[in-house]
């Protein structure tokens, strides 16, 4: 008998998220005795702000520890029109959003709610890699654009012209964007969305999860807000986890026309129910209240990228310009392509780079193999100074110590 259940073939062709496998290497090693620094992970080494927290304890108080609503609490759901508001000048009914266990399962939700067999989904590259394989397990098919540093990470509109195809249903659109930090501007967004006017089959996935950890100040701009035309067809997406520190709370929600909002919600109906209530109180607490502590937050974070763009441009055969936004630095490898390790085996790929630092250098990074660039790896400065410090010297050695 087999100890297996048969596995569909909607998963079998799905691979486990890089960085659950990354994490979980990096986790044996630590149980092996190696003091491995964790470059890799999306978490922010800041805690979730006090009042937020209280908020939730008083919540639990209270009782609010039951069911709530599918598509969430009326009180989150007129927090989250508020915030977008406030950060997007845009406006929402109550039946346009959506409270979901993180944005991840927004996106989720709304791709299976709408993918049938064999249509595409447009996700520039790098991308954030979940992108496309919730686009397969929804059925349909990514259809990847390179964006290369020296478009700036970013989409062209001749570019995006060319990947639509009658079978285009979405274009996934992240701003500010992971892995690379980058920051579409609006006058970088109204050519992009002079494309979209001209098919009007395409809709727009708008993923704005990092829009706040800015090095400019903004609130990095999303679609619908730079061109109303589009709104109609637009699902807004964002959520508390970078904000406000809250990866583990699990809330992210989503705002577009009531039609879709109503399906996103029949399926997490069947599937999760709701959000967790004690964290849809946090998040209450964390949008509509004192908003200057991301600020700060902000400046600590781009302190800490100079200071690990600077170390990593002085490592050889590494190079990094430090990002418009986000946590991360996407640093350029293609100098050690081609060398070999002090055991003899060759650097062929970013893949094999970043195996050779967490397996002889003890740092885990996450390969451009993952996030459709290479020769690349990103890090994440959200560590403290010391470990970023020290994660540069192991860095630089393992960089000289190549042949
Ligand atoms: N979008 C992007 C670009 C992300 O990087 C992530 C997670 N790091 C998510 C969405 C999902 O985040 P969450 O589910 O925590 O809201």
């Amino acid at each position: 008998m087999s100890a297996m259940p048969r596995i569909s073939p909607r998963v079998s062709g799905i691979r486990p998220s890089p960085a659950s496998i990354l994490r979980r290497r990096a986790r044996e090693l630590r149980a092996a005795g190696r003091d491995i620094i964790e470059l890799s992970s999306g978490n922010l080494d800041f805690p979730t702000p006090d009042h937020v927290i209280a908020a939730a304890h008083a919540a639990a108080l209270r009782g609010e520890t039951l069911y709530t609503d599918v598509d969430g609490t009326p009180e989150l759901k007129q927090a989250v029109r508020n915030a977008l508001l406030r950060d997007h000048h845009l406006t929402y009914a109550e039946g346009e959003i959506v409270i979901c266990n993180g944005s991840t399962q927004a996106l989720f939700n709304a791709l299976l709610a709408t993918l049938s067999a064999g249509e595409e989904v447009i996700v520039p590259a790098p991308y954030w890699a979940p992108y496309l394989d919730q686009t397969r397990l929804a059925g349909g098919t990514p259809v990847i654009v390179p964006c290369p540093q020296n478009n700036g990470f970013k989409l062209r509109p001749d570019d995006l012209q060319a990947a639509i195809t009658p079978r285009s249903r979405w274009l996934i659109i992240n701003n500010l964007i992971n892995p690379s930090g980058a920051i579409y501007s609006p006058e970088e967004l109204s050519p992009i969305a002079s494309v979209l006017l001209r098919h009007p089959d395409i809709w727009v996935l708008a993923d704005g999860l990092y829009e706040h950890i800015a090095f400019n100040g903004y609130c990095a701009p999303t679609l619908a807000e730079i061109e109303p035309r589009l709104k109609p067809r637009t699902l807004t997406i964002s959520g508390v986890a970078k904000a406000y520190a809250m990866m583990g709370w699990r809330i992210g929600y989503a705002a577009g026309p009531v039609e879709l909002i109503r399906e996103m919600t029949k399926i997490q109906s069947q599937t999760t129910s709701c959000a967790s209530s004690i964290s849809q109180a946090a998040a209450v607490a964390a949008l509509n209240g004192p908003q200057d502590l991301l600020r700060e937050r902000v400046a600590v974070l781009r302190a800490k990228r100079d200071l690990f763009a600077e170390i990593l441009n002085g490592c050889a055969g590494l190079s990094c310009e430090p990002p418009e936004g986000t946590f991360y630095l996407l640093v350029a490898c293609a100098a050690v392509i081609g060398k070999h390790s002090p055991d003899g085996r060759k650097i062929q790929t970013d893949g094999d780079f970043t195996t050779y630092l967490l397996e002889h250098a003890d740092v885990a990074v996450f390969p451009g193999e993952d996030f459709g660039l290479s020769p690349y790896f990103r890090v994440s400065f959200a560590n403290p100074q010391s470990t970023i410090e020290e994660a540069g010297r192991r860095l630089r050695r393992a960089c000289e110590a190549l042949q």
